[in-house]
């Protein structure tokens, strides 16, 4: 009997040795990509999904309007950019987004949420990331007739970037953030018309990417219209079915 138990603790010392072993894959860092025309969703359940995936959220979105409201050289040189719906050019975004994906929160890894939106911009990704993490792309699926009425009705945290909709998603409290009680305001940059060119300037620069990560073997979709719950779930679930 003694002999048994000893073959079977063998056997259980080896198999966890296998299992440590593996390891080191398992945890290489995790980067996902979220993509999707203004309006889909991606601020939305970015905030969402970084509570819950422990990873940090980086929308380059909210850094570019970060340094705006600060004043700061970036931020001016943006700003023109922005108020016309229009791409901030290549060189200032890296820097900015490898400035801020080099901070220690961002070695467990993190969720890209407006980046990258050119070609260029993700060759820089790739070339930045090369082996050393997992990506996942997910392409938040949503009819183009849907978008605009979901832009000019949004309504963003100023100190966390959560968004919320006059009428599909209405704070708990009119004006205050249900995420952080800061206030909400309207961007600028959500009126109809500039709506209008940040959507041609997606279909030119940021659509061709969907080809580009599936290309890549690392491309999802997922339908981002219906229940804001059942979109996050089956985000959630290709998330995490992916990254096994
Ligand atoms: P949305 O996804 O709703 O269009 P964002 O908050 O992500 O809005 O971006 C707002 C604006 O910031 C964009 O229209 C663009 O001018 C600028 N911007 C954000 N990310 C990038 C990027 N990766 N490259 C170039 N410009 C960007
Ligand atoms: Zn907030």
């Amino acid at each position: 009997m003694k002999k048994f138990l000893t073959i079977f603790t063998s056997i259980g010392v080896f198999f966890a040795g296998i299992l440590r072993a593996e390891e080191p894959v398992q945890s290489k860092p995790l980067v996902v990509i979220l993509m999707g025309p203004p309006g889909a969703g991606k601020g939305t359940h970015a905030v969402e999904l970084s509570k819950k995936l422990g990873l940090s959220h980086i929308s380059t979105g909210d850094l570019f309007r970060e340094n705006i409201q600060k004043g700061t050289p970036l931020g001016l040189k943006a700003k023109e950019f922005i108020e016309k719906g229009q791409l901030v050019p290549d060189s200032l975004v890296l820097d900015m987004v490898f400035d801020r994906t080099s901070r220690s929160d961002c070695v467990k890894g993190y969720i890209l949420d407006g980046f990258p939106r050119t070609i260029a911009q993700a060759e820089a990704l790739n070339h930045r990331l090369e082996n050393s993490t997992r990506q996942i792309a997910i392409n938040l699926q949503i009819a183009d007739n849907l978008l605009v009425e979901r832009i000019v009705n949004r309504l963003v945290c100023k100190k966390c970037g959560a968004p919320h909709h006059k009428i599909f998603l209405p704070p708990k409290v009119a004006g205050v953030c249900d995420q952080c009680s800061g206030e909400l305001h309207q961007r600028k940059d959500d009126t109809e018309a500039v709506v209008k060119e940040r959507l041609n300037v997606y279909r030119k620069e940021t659509q061709p990417l969907i080809q580009f990560y599936s290309d890549k073997n690392v491309l999802f979709h997922v339908n981002s219209v219906g229940k804001k719950e059942t979109v996050f779930s089956q985000l959630l679930e290709t998330i995490q079915k992916a990254s096994r």
